[in-house]
């Protein structure tokens, strides 16, 4: 039987192999590193004396294609969150606090709840939001929205920045369209957030791992791909730093590495080339039971801070502006924004880890946007997936899996099997997390 072969163990690669899997190919996954989960993953630090995510990851119910991927390997009831799509949020310049909490059903009576939306905004503030629906390809979100606008600072300035890890000056008007098509405009019900009852890797990676193991897939850490070698229309031999495996036919190659090492492995792609930073601070302290699973701070250095077993963990994205700051004054700043969100004591600042992530995403810029190259390539038997493939969504959980099942959909093609379709993929279930059922 042909062999379908994966490299990279990210969250792509990793999608891919499962709907591979799933489909019955064989599947051989390779992977550089000693571990899988690439940039979502945990791991015990040990300062810290405690596992650790390399970042806060936030999804959201309308994250369809990841729910579809946690169902397939079993790890849906890993995620946890509110039984509601709500989202307390603080202003750290006033202190005042307000819940966003966007009704259940696609017409957004909640705009006019005063109760519901951010204080001090009209409904109409938020309509603003359809003229991305129109904007030009190379629009930023600020050359379409009004900065001045009641909304824009307590709400899509911070949404933008989530989603697209880039700051609304430079972030695609087109593409957070498209985030809030996916999430909003499907009403609140899109909208539930969700995390990780215990870590990345026990939602995205292990259960994954598992579940290929009992498919029969081969998995290879600490295999690194030096190069391809290639023939007119295809791919005939994988060179890893172990040894080469020659190609047969049928055999398909997914490449499921990062941007620039798959522009380094395969001649004249082109792939996003500017990156966006994010910096998380993690705090070993003891948390009120009952706090919310995460607050978002305006107007403070840090964005989001999300209670986790062992403490709190701060997110900041597009984080140009502290990327080089020490760790010790990150800490301090950052702490400060934590306690005030959680009404934790500023003293004594608790043990803490910095973690600096410069090329967390590529910079979703209408210029970068351009660069993003499609799931297939020149060669018939070599198929590209990651965050940076064209699947049309930001750099970022759901894009990443989106791109590892589209290159399992052509590999599949290729192998003569009918590719089923997303809507024939296991149905996603918003209802079937935890909470609801
Ligand atoms: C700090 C941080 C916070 C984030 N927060 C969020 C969030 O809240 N929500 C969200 O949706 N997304 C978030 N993201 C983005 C999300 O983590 C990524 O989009 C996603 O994990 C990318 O997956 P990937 O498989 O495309 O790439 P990667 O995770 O980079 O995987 C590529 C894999 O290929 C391996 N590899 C590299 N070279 C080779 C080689 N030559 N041979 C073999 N293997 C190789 C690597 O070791 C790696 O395991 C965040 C990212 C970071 C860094």
């Amino acid at each position: 039987m042909s062999i379908a072969h994966i490299i990279g163990a990210g969250l792509a690669g990793l999608a891919a192999a499962v709907k591979l899997a799933a489909k019955g190919r064989r599947v051989w996954l390779y992977e550089a590193s000693r571990h899988a989960g690439g940039r979502c993953r945990s791991y015990l630090d040990t300062e810290l004396g405690c596992r650790i995510d390399n970042g806060n990851h936030l999804l959201l119910s309308g994250n369809h294609q990841t729910l579809a991927y946690l169902r397939q390997i079993g790890a849906l009831d890993t995620l946890d969150g509110p039984p509601d799509p709500v989202f307390p949020f603080i202003d750290a310049e006033t202190g005042l606090r307000w819940t966003l909490w966007p009704n259940r059903g696609t017409i957004p009576w909640w705009i006019f709840s005063a109760k519901r939306r951010v204080p001090r905004t009209r409904a109409t503030d938020y309509l603003a939001i359809l003229a991305l629906r129109r904007a030009k390809l190379s629009a930023t979100m600020i050359e379409v929205l009004d900065r001045n606008d009641g909304a824009f600072r307590s709400l899509w300035e911070p949404l933008t920045v989530a989603a697209l890890n880039t700051g609304a000056d430079h972030a695609s008007a087109r593409l957070f369209w498209r985030v809030i098509e996916e999430t909003l405009g499907r009403g609140g019900a899109a909208c539930r957030p969700l995390v990780p009852c215990e870590g990345l890797s026990e939602t995205f990676v292990d259960p994954a791992l598992a579940w290929l193991r009992v498919q029969g897939a081969e998995i290879r850490f600490g295999t690194r791909l030096r190069t391809l070698q290639f023939a007119l229309d295809h791919v005939t031999e994988l060179v890893f730093d172990t040894g080469p495996i020659e190609l047969s036919h049928g055999d398909s190659v997914v490449l499921a590495v990062p941007a620039a090492v798959a522009a380094r492995l395969v001649p004249a792609l082109r792939v996003p080339d500017a990156y966006s930073p994010i910096v998380n601070a993690h705090f070993r302290c003891a948390v009120p039971a009952g706090s919310p699973y995460f607050v978002g701070i305006i107007g403070g250095a840090a964005q989001w801070v999300f209670r986790k077993h062992e403490g709190l963990s701060v997110t900041v994205s597009a984080a140009d502006r502290l990327v080089d700051q020490p760790a010790e004054e990150l800490r301090d700043l950052l702490w400060r924004d934590a306690a005030l969100a959680y009404q934790l004591p500023v003293h004594p600042l608790p043990p803490a880890r910095i973690v600096k992530e410069r090329r967390a995403t590529f910079l979703a810029s209408p210029r970068q946007l351009l660069r993003r190259p499609a799931s297939t390539t020149q060669w018939n038997n070599l198929l590209l997936a990651g965050d940076y493939v064209d699947t049309g969504l930001p750099g970022a959980i759901e894009g990443a899996i989106a791109s590892g099942f589209m290159a399992a959909e052509h590999a599949l093609e290729l192998a003569g099997t009918p590719a089923r379709t997303s809507a024939h993929w296991p149905a996603p279930d918003v209802s079937n997390t935890p909470q609801e059922r």
